[in-house]
């Protein structure tokens, strides 16, 4: 899309992106290459991913994973993913990890995993001028026990780099206070909040969410729009929507992008943000979101820079961090 060249050099903040659903298509064939490991029926003639629905999605996403199988895997892939990200102008982005992708939710092996990805993340910081903290993330499918490891490896490594947990997966498995033991752990770890809701749950789950696991951002949050009393306690109590607009068009979350409802929700007093959740997969970049936002909802300068400023106060990182990124937020 040519559109979206002219976006592509304005400094962006990115909270919404799944480091493994940024791998770069040609990046996983490669590995698969490697390894041998047979993922042929994952892409399509053009070697983009390719799937019929979520559910397919979520399985399309485990098999390109199969070929992830080492720290050093990781260390590249979050190379290719920041270099991609820092193409588009992302200057700053919060990238969801899965101990559970990396050594099966081992604790020890989780530290070899976050130590090349760390390694990458401070060579990409060098190389490519992005910064990047992570976001432990429970698989929600997987269960609430599974939840409460995740916790327990997310509290054990909270620090500089690792600033957040979240809550990721089917949506609609089990309810959101299954959840609260892990999110309290998080909490008293120090750990700043996110979870999935409301991309395919409705108004309820976004507030059994914020109740039940006193999160600060909610990833997606998009169907509150079906209830405005709860749109206004958003609205209230300065709850940030990570949006993804090019996520749910592509994935039918809504019907398409006039029809999605980030305009609405910020003109009742949201505060919205913008990310790609897994670029690739849904044939988008940063560039791409800022360019349709500007085609169906007439976003212009100002609207960009304020949807920057709201993702850099909800941004997970210290003061320091966010001073030095709102100076070059300003430069531009
Ligand atoms: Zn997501």
């Amino acid at each position: 899309m040519t559109a979206s060249l002219e976006f592509r050099d304005l400094p962006k903040i990115e909270l919404h992106l799944h480091l493994e659903g940024a791998a770069p298509p040609a990046f996983i064939r490669g590995l698969a290459r490697e390894k041998s490991v047979d993922i042929g029926g994952i892409f399509d003639e053009n070697g983009n991913y390719t799937y019929r629905d979520f559910d397919h999605f979520l399985k399309v996403y485990d098999a390109a994973c199969t070929t992830l199988q080492g720290p050093e895997d990781f260390h590249r892939l979050t190379l290719a993913v920041l270099e991609e990200s820092a193409s588009h102008g992302v200057i700053y982005t919060e990238s969801f990890l899965s101990p559970d992708f990396c050594g099966g939710g081992d604790l020890a092996a989780w530290r070899d995993y976050l130590a090349a990805i760390e390694a990458a993340a401070a060579e990409a910081e060098t190389r490519f001028g992005i910064t990047m903290r992570g976001i432990i993330t429970a698989i929600r499918h997987l269960g609430p026990d599974q939840s409460r490891n995740t916790a327990r490896v997310a509290a054990e490594t909270a620090g500089d780099f690792i600033t957040g947990f979240g809550l990721a997966g089917a949506e609609l498995m089990g309810r959101p206070g299954d959840y609260t033991y892990a999110f309290d752990a998080a909490r008293e770890a120090g750990l700043e909040l996110t979870a999935h809701a409301g991309e395919w749950g409705g108004p309820d789950m976004v507030a059994d969410t914020i109740r039940d696991l006193r999160v600060s951002r909610i990833g997606h949050g998009i169907n509150a729009i079906h209830d405005l009393a709860l749109v206004d306690v958003l609205a209230e109590t300065g709850t940030v929507l990570e949006v993804c607009p090019g996520s749910n068009v592509f994935l039918n979350a809504v019907k398409d992008w006039p029809s999605h409802p980030i305009a609405r929700l910020r003109d009742r007093g949201v505060k919205v943000t913008v990310s790609t959740d897994d670029p690739p997969y849904f044939l988008t970049t940063m560039s791409d979101e800022y360019a349709n936002l500007a085609r169906h909802f007439a976003f212009g300068p100002d609207d960009f820079a304020e949807l920057n400023r709201t993702a850099l106060d909800a941004a997970f990182c210290d003061a320091k961090t966010k001073e030095r990124l709102a100076a070059r937020l300003e430069k531009a």
